[in-house]
């Protein structure tokens, strides 16, 4: 089924401004169509505490994504040619699988996780959900390779802005994930999440988070200056207000022969500096993940609890 939005016609949703028409099936950068192409909708725990709380946020993951980093995770959908899982759904059997997810487990959250090129769809399937009785939290979970005015479509549709801040080198931000403008294109979407949801985060009874930005950054193994430098310029740059989740989880997912330190996990005194550098920086609020997160957090989506072991 497709998403009918002039903005897919001629799609310059994000960054990549491709100008290509998904309604009659060109594919972009993300070799994504206007169809809901979903890999999976699932019960999800793994997030920050104020995100999933004690009993988890329905996460949708859309198929394919705008970066393609060569060291994804979620690499068994997130490729932009080639098979990848995924499903073709209606807008009424996305929203469907949602709900049965809410009322299954009496939760109210919802997640749209590297939805930057899916944005349309995220509006539709809101507007979907609150037509049918439903006004979830919402999570907008991205990699922040994001338009300014993409982001200011959101604004009355998302509670939460997740975005991942990967990135202070665009060399790097090439080589790694095949973009050359990330850093200033990132900082520019995240100030404008900072605009609307500035430095609180609003939570409820339940201590879930109902308003709010949390500014994610995965430490890379052998990258230790760009993470530094994206502390530094949080600090600098947004407030250090901000709360930010720091995250060690990466995992080699595949033999990179020519980024060998992509070929590991990281190591604890690679993770000590960039924590203490975000202990001295002045950002008071956040997480650190855990070092040994790394083996926890590799999804398998042929499964249908991917995040299940
Ligand atoms: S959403 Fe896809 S088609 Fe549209 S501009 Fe971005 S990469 Fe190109």
């Amino acid at each position: 089924m497709e998403a009918y939005n002039n903005s897919l016609i001629n799609c310059k949703i994000c960054p990549r401004s491709c100008g290509v028409n998904r309604i009659e099936g060109k594919l972009g950068y993300c070799g994504s169509n206007s169809h809901y192409n979903v890999s999976s909708i699932v019960l999800h725990k793994g997030e920050e505490p104020v995100i999933s709380g004690e009993k988890g946020i329905c996460n949708v993951f859309f198929s394919r994504c705008n970066l393609q980093c060569i060291y994804c995770q979620n690499i068994q959908i997130s490729c932009n040619r080639g098979d990848v899982i995924l499903q073709v759904f209606s807008l009424d059997e996305v929203t469907n699988a949602i709900i049965d997810i809410f009322e299954t487990n009496g939760i109210n959250s919802l997640g749209f996780v590297s939805p930057s090129h899916y944005v349309p769809h995220v509006i539709s399937i809101i507007e979907n959900l609150r037509a049918k009785g439903y006004n979830p939290i919402t999570v907008y979970n991205t990699n922040s390779y994001d338009k300014v005015e993409t982001i200011k479509m959101l604004e009355n549709y998302i509670n939460i802005y997740l975005p991942d801040f990967k990135y202070s080198d665009n060399k790097l931000a090439k080589k790694l994930s095949d973009v050359s403008d990330y850093f200033e294109v990132a900082s520019s979407a995240i100030k404008e999440m900072y605009r609307q949801k500035g430095s609180t985060i609003i939570k409820n009874d339940e201590g879930i988070a109902e308003s709010g930005l949390i500014v994610r950054h995965l430490v890379l193994p052998g990258q230790i200056d760009n993470s530094l430098n994206v502390i530094r310029h949080i600090v600098d740059e947004l407030s250090p207000n901000i709360s930010v989740s720091l995250m060690a989880q990466y995992h080699p997912v595949r033999n990179l022969d020519n980024y060998p330190d992509l070929n590991r996990k990281l190591t604890q005194h690679e993770y000590e500096i960039v924590v203490k550098e975000l202990d001295e920086s002045g950002i008071f609020k956040g997480w650190v993940q855990e070092l040994e997160s790394s083996d926890n957090y590799l999804p398998d989506f042929e499964n249908e609890h991917p995040f299940e072991k």
